[in-house]
């Protein structure tokens, strides 16, 4: 088990106090928000009910060149240039045009706190404060260490979206997949999935080996499905111990990405990607087009109505594909399973694999990382 490192006791002091910038959730898409407000000069104060990098929230698989580009190659623990798709008709192995890695979260973590100048309290987010902010448009979160305000808040507190009020989504009933997966010790050389009714009717189980261990889960799409006893089948199968149990729901829908004053990003925002569940790379893409809407306010070259336009806007105009890749989510389990087979064998052409996969790997491209694509080119008017 990971050990804790959450202030307790006497530590948790109360917090109070007004900042520039307040982002709830310190994972990917909170830090990814943080990362690009560094050297602004503004005051960005940070929040989470874990230290962190203390509670890892997924298998941590990635595109390779997402590492690189972010100066994050230190947390990687391996690395794929093929992918196993299991059925029970049949296995076969695609050649992937890139490469997927997986990581240590706690170490991709810290590198990304590294590369921030924001500071950092452990808190448990509540929700918006009915609170007055003495006539300034700030906004109040409450905490369980007391209301922290700031006028530009950021929601990255994952698919429950605490600060869009209690009109919540709950599962079952709403658009989220569920994940589980164990992490035995021991490595493998393979990135595998299962597409097999033995483990999920609709969804897939995968083996993600990571260095020195292995993440081994189910993912189901529909949230009535529990998954828990199949993801120790998958195990037992693969010999595996079922051990260090990690899960969470996933989002497979878009939401909006800005309500009451405050900008959501990350799971928050359903920015997770239906069909593959593949959340950190859209994570850190969206979180970092925010960090930088954030910081041409913070710096005086727009208004926070700008940047929640903008934002708005910028995670909007992905709806599309992310539509296009809840579609196919629907219909892969309605696949009769003796067709399904040689339908991926079929489709394991180099030339359809190159094509699909480099359009999947568009919708959130690593050269996003590296420069801020100019305005025009995002659809943005260049007027502010
Ligand atoms: C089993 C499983 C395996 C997965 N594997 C992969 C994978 O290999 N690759 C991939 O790309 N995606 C994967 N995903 C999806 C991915 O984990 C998410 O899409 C991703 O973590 C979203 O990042 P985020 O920063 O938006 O939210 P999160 O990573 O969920 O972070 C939310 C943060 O908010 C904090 N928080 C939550 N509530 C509160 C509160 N009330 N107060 C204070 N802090 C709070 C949490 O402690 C956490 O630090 C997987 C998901 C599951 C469930």
């Amino acid at each position: 088990m990971p050990k804790r490192a959450t202030k307790t006791g006497s530590e948790r002091t109360p917090l109070a106090g007004t900042h520039d910038v307040l982002i709830c959730g310190a994972s990917f898409a909170g830090l990814a928000v943080a990362r690009e407000l560094a050297g602004s000069g503004a005051d960005v104060l940070i929040v989470d009910r874990y230290e962190i990098g203390e509670r890892q929230t997924s298998a941590c698989g990635i595109p390779t060149e997402w590492l690189e580009k972010l100066d994050l190659m230190g947390a990687e623990r391996q690395r794929f240039d093929t992918l196993v798709i299991n059925t029970p008709h049949g296995s076969s192995r695609y050649k992937l045009p890139w490469t997927f890695s997986t990581f240590d979260y706690r170490t991709l973590c810290g590198l990304m706190w590294d590369q921030c100048d924001a500071r950092f309290e452990t808190a448990k987010v509540e929700g918006l404060a009915s609170a007055a902010t003495n006539g300034t448009d700030a906004i109040a979160v409450e905490t369980d260490r007391g209301i922290v305000s700031a006028p530009l808040v950021v929601d990255a507190l994952g698919w429950r979206r605490v600060l869009a009020g209690p009109a919540g989504y709950q599962p079952p009933d709403a658009p989220l997949s569920r994940g589980l997966e164990v992490h035995p010790d021991g490595g493998a050389e393979d990135l595998e999935i299962w597409i097999d009714r033995r483990y999920v009717p609709a969804g897939y189980g995968w083996s993600f080996p990571a260095g020195e261990e292995t993440r081994i889960g189910v993912g189901s799409f529909d949230p009535k499905f529990h998954v828990r006893k199949t993801t120790e089948l998958l195990a037992e199968d693969l010999h595996r111990d079922r051990v260090r149990y990690q899960g969470n729901w996933i989002p497979h829908k878009l939401r909006a990405a800005t309500g009451r004053g405050v900008f959501f990003t990350g799971d928050s925002a359903g920015h997770c990607l239906p069909l593959t569940a593949e959340g950190i790379r859209t994570a850190l893409y969206f979180g970092m087009d925010l960090g930088r809407e954030l910081r041409a306010v913070v710096e005086g070259r727009q208004t926070r109505e700008q940047a929640a336009a903008n934002y708005a806007r910028f995670s909007d105009s992905h709806e599309w594909k992310f539509k296009w890749m809840l579609r196919t989510q629907k219909i892969v389990p309605r696949v009769p399973p003796r067709v399904l087979g040689p339908l991926i064998r079929l489709f394991g052409t180099k030339r359809f694999v190159d094509w699909s996969f480099r359009h999947y790997l568009d919708i959130a491209p690593p050269e996003f990382a590296e420069t801020p694509p100019e305005p025009a080119k995002r659809g943005i008017p260049t007027t502010v």
